[in-house]
């Protein structure tokens, strides 16, 4: 079988480094008819897959979230007849994705498990031209100036901000919105918001598994309202934490397709990425659109 193997060297402080041999050996043994490319810079996936994915019959990716990111939106971008499908061999240092789709930690067991496990089909999300695997977030705090790509980067890393509590309201920037689902208009001030398709956050912020699925056509929105005071920003941090089952400041629904209009740009984040910002968000369900190596149901 014609297979591409693409990886990201330095994902996860460069833990595939002790791994590399033995997973060759592991695709050895498969007998694939192998290509490896490591990627040497940002956006290097996206490129190779997009250009050679019709060339190959399936393609195994290892890395981080951002590097599966990648390698999704060069496959559903190609425009390949008959997309391969995908082998994930884990290396960030979240993987809130990986552990959704439960699969092994291990980098030696990931890679059997491509070589020995059935295509299943996944959702993704598609954030106006750019596909995202399991989040398209925004929240920004006064704090972060995102004069970056890599501050916008850490959007991930204030919810675990916002879960562990803000220290003080003047930490919090709110931006205005008009936000839209099915017959829905909802509109107000909003700090912090995610579209996902995945059973955890940062590592931090669970989903219910049991409403959760990730191949239903629907993603989970969750949308934080901006706090008027101490007390109320304690109530955001007590439901992020899960201690508190319902607050008045969190939207939470499901959507197969949703909008968000707001009168300022805001920068958002895909996968972790910096996903770009825009006055106009369409975020779309792409039901089933991936076919990603997992242990049979
Ligand atoms: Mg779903």
């Amino acid at each position: 079988m014609k297979t591409l193997f693409i990886y990201n060297p330095h994902a996860g402080m460069m833990q595939i480094k002790n791994h590399l041999y033995n997973i060759l050996n592991t695709f050895a043994a498969a007998d694939y008819d192998l290509t490896v490319v490591p990627t040497r810079k940002q956006g290097e996936a996206i490129s190779y897959v997009k250009k050679h994915a019709s060339e190959y019959e399936f393609i195994i990716c290892s890395g981080g979230d951002g590097t599966l990111n990648e390698v999704v939106n060069g496959l559903l971008k190609s425009g390949a007849e008959k997309l391969p499908d995908l082998g994930y061999i884990p290396a960030g240092s979240t993987n809130d994705y990986a552990s959704s789709l439960k699969l092994p930690k291990s980098m030696e067991k990931a890679a059997e498990l491509v070589t020995s496990g059935v295509p299943v089909a996944y959702d993704a999300g598609l954030f106006n031209t750019k596909y995202f695997v399991y989040i398209a977030a925004f929240g920004a705090f006064t704090k972060v100036s995102y004069s970056t790509p890599q501050d916008t980067k850490n959007i991930l890393g204030h919810m675990a901000y916002l879960v562990e509590g803000i220290k003080s309201l003047a930490e919090i920037k709110a931006y205005k919105m008009k936000v839209r689902y099915d017959d829905m208009l909802i509109e107000g001030k909003f700090i912090y918001g995610m579209v996902t398709n995945t059973l955890s956050v940062g590592g931090i912020y669970k989903l219910n598994p049991k409403t959760v699925k990730l191949d239903d056509g629907e993603l989970e929105v969750l949308l934080i309202r901006e706090p008027k005071d101490v007390k109320e920003l304690s109530e955001i941090s007590s439901y992020m934490l899960g201690t508190l089952d319902k607050s008045d400041l969190i939207l939470s629904f499901k959507a197969s397709k949703i909008t968000f209009e707001n009168s300022s740009n805001i920068p958002w984040t895909l996968d972790g990425e910096y996903g770009g910002d825009s006055n106009n968000i369409t975020i779309k369900c792409a039901n089933k659109a991936i076919r990603i190596i997992n242990k049979s149901n």
